[in-house]
């Protein structure tokens, strides 16, 4: 699909709100959700049918241009295909004039582009990881989610209700002023409203065609570097050397404790079991909704910060830099893994993005992976061959210089920024951002000295292919480096 392309003055904007649905809009809404995954379903298998008819028609020998043809995957055609058969089809017959149209199409539109995905990262023309196969989604995994194009869609007058296609009015939990008054004012149009269950409560994110002006920034000549952290949520430093911390937010702390024990306890009571057919005990449901209430409570306290801190940014500096941490390499160590998605590293890069852009026009730089932060002198330039993780303070051969650790990785972000300002001026869209690279003839961050051999040997359950070692270990080291920081 086309990206959407808003005229100058116009941004897109999602307003989002959680939904306080009766049992009958609950039903309705979990209905339209496994609805769409229905019709992705059928999609996924009517496009493949005409796969194996292929693979059947290659095993007889039948020669390569004569093979049916793949079915077309583009949403018109899926759209077209899954109209003629709902009628007659029993997967849909009974029941497919329960739920909005807008239903299906979500599913059809998502298949068309899980498809479209694999063939291009087949073709090479799609960065970041291999794509497979669009395969089915299970009733039990699947993430809840409809979105609605066409039909009513509103947000009410009292701004406490919204209203939906087929789904009607309902109640949220919050007051929808923010968008309403903009509605009223006509500076916004909705576009398009999704619904999902997340954690055990239904949302709705309104996409909005948003006419904004733009807000001039506090101190547009200077710049920032943020060095973001594990222990506190960030260290920045700005072009005139002040340095500031971040701490986590409050209550954080406590919060995950209560996680932790709350978990506990649901892992004591009778749980569900689908390999035996155990239904779960009342008790455990009951300590699973308590255990979900304060999953909630700690996303929200985090994604709060994450707000509060990037807004402010935004609205403070004319340019600001960070690190390009490879979050999904880190993710997938187990260890570090919570730490480093609690602290919501590819969140901060994404909210600083659109808010530079989209709220005053700066820009955010993205500077290269490689780029040695840690180990530059803020002072001088030099750059250390090695500094241990375990070093907290930054010691300068050359000059001297004794700075914390991460004080210093901050001010060396800052210092990018004088140093890509007066090149490309285009504002930082995550694939324009200009990568700065090793502006000071640095190399790669220092390797971990310790690397756990033993337990990927074991995962992998057989020899590891050097390229593969070599990759898991770098991303152990930046994840390990952030722990350490
Ligand atoms: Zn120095």
């Amino acid at each position: 699909m086309k990206k959407f392309r808003p005229q100058p003055g116009f941004v897109v904007q999602a307003y989002r709100f959680a939904l306080d649905p009766n049992a009958a809009q609950e039903h309705a809404l979990r209905s339209h959700c496994g609805a769409a995954r229905a019709a992705y379903n059928w999609a996924v298998g009517w496009v493949e049918a005409s796969w194996w008819q292929r693979r059947a028609e290659e095993s007889y020998g039948i020669a390569e241009e004569q093979l049916t043809q793949w079915r077309p995957w583009s949403l018109p055609s899926l759209r077209k295909a899954f109209n003629e058969g709902k009628h007659t089809d029993p997967r849909f017959a009974a029941w497919w004039e329960e739920n909005s149209k807008e239903a299906y199409s979500t599913g059809l539109a998502n298949a068309a582009a899980a498809f479209d995905n694999y063939a291009k990262s087949k073709q090479g023309k799609r960065r970041g990881r291999k794509m497979g196969a669009p395969r089915f989604k299970s009733k039990r995994k699947a993430r809840l989610s409809c979105r609605f194009t066409t039909g009513t869609i509103r947000v009410e007058a009292g701004g406490r209700h919204v209203t939906l296609p087929r789904l009607g009015t309902i109640r949220v939990h919050e007051p929808t002023v923010k968008l309403l008054d903009r509605v009223r004012a006509g500076t916004a149009r909705i576009l398009s409203a999704t619904v999902r269950h997340e954690r055990g409560r239904w949302f709705v994110s309104f996409q909005a065609e948003v006419e904004r002006d733009l807000d001039r920034v506090a101190r547009p000549d200077a710049s920032v570097g943020i060095d973001l952290g594990v222990k506190t949520l960030a260290v920045m430093a700005d072009s005139t050397g002040e340095i500031r911390t971040v701490p986590n937010p409050n209550h954080y702390d406590r919060a995950r404790k209560q996680l932790r024990r709350a978990s506990r306890t649901v892992s004591r009571r009778q749980r569900p079991d689908r390999r035996t057919g155990q239904k779960p005990s009342k008790r455990w449901e009951k300590a699973n909704a308590a255990r979900n209430k304060v999953h909630h409570r700690v996303a929200d306290l985090r994604e709060d910060a994450l707000h509060k801190l990037t807004t402010a940014v935004a609205a403070e500096y004319g340019t600001v830099v960070i690190e390009d941490l490879n979050v999904a390499g880190m993710l997938r160590n187990r260890r570090l893994a919570r730490r480093i998605a609690d602290a919501g590293f590819g969140e901060i890069r994404r909210h600083l993005d659109y808010k530079t852009r989209q709220r005053h026009a700066t820009r955010t730089i993205v500077a290269d992976r490689w780029y040695p932060s840690s180990k530059t002198c803020s002072g001088c330039g030099a750059v250390k061959a090695k500094l241990p993780l375990h070093i907290r303070t930054y010691e300068c051969d050359a000059c001297h210089l004794v700075i914390d650790r991460d004080d210093n990785a901050a001010l060396n972000l800052a210092a990018l920024a004088a140093a890509v300002v007066t090149g490309t001026g285009v504002a930082g869209d995550q694939d324009t951002a200009p990568a700065v690279s090793k502006p000071r003839g640095a190399d790669q961050k220092t390797r971990a000295t310790r690397t756990r051999r033993k337990a990927s040997a074991g995962r992998a359950g057989g020899a590891t292919l050097p390229h593969q070692r070599q990759t898991e270990t770098r991303d152990r080291t930046q994840a390990e480096a952030l722990l350490l920081w």
